[in-house]
């Protein structure tokens, strides 16, 4: 489909973070299970009831706009959530592991930031007040998801997955 309205643009950010929000909503109970620390396991918990939310408020903004909602593939997601099936693949379950699922579960985040952020300031220039607030909600949601993930590596599971390999090497 040709795109040739800001509108049109902006619906088409929305229909890619649909997909990829729902394809985490299928990746993230796998990243809970695979999770060592009780701790990481929760916030993989966590953010998956945040991240139904978010589908619904995205619901939300295709209401606003006037259109069914509806996905394309994110191939950019659908690459993120592979990475990830690559760490469990490659890395026993272990401290180890931990730090390769916030390495890849971070990117993921920071991919939404980038996501959510552009989708907003588009809203925002339409004049979608309501679609503009929501966005802006999800995108705290999606930082402080990445800041917790990133706290959990510095004071438990970096230090963990350190300490665990000098015990077996010595
Ligand atoms: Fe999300
Ligand atoms: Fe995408
Ligand atoms: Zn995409
Ligand atoms: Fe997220």
């Amino acid at each position: 489909m040709r795109v040739e309205t800001m509108e049109e643009l902006f619906i088409g950010q929305i229909q890619d973070l649909y997909d990829a929000e729902k394809q985490l909503v299928k990746a993230l109970p796998k990243m809970a299970e695979a999770a060592t620390s009780s701790e990481l396991r929760s916030a993989f918990e966590d953010h998956l009831q945040q991240t139904k939310g978010q589908i619904k408020r995205l619901e939300q903004v295709f209401t606003e706009v006037g259109k069914k909602a509806s996905g394309e593939t994110c191939e950019a997601m659908k690459g993120l959530i592979e990475a990830s099936e690559e760490i469990i693949d490659d890395i026993k379950q272990s401290p180890l592991r931990d730090v390769g699922l916030i390495a890849a579960a971070n990117r993921v985040e920071h991919y939404e930031i980038a996501g959510y952020g552009t989708a907003r300031t588009l809203a925002e220039s339409l004049g979608l007040t309501k679609s503009a607030s929501l966005l802006q909600e999800t995108l705290e949601e999606e930082k402080g998801a990445d800041e917790k993930l990133t706290e959990l590596a510095v004071e438990k599971v970096n230090p963990q997955a350190i300490g665990a390999k000098t015990r077996t090497a010595r």
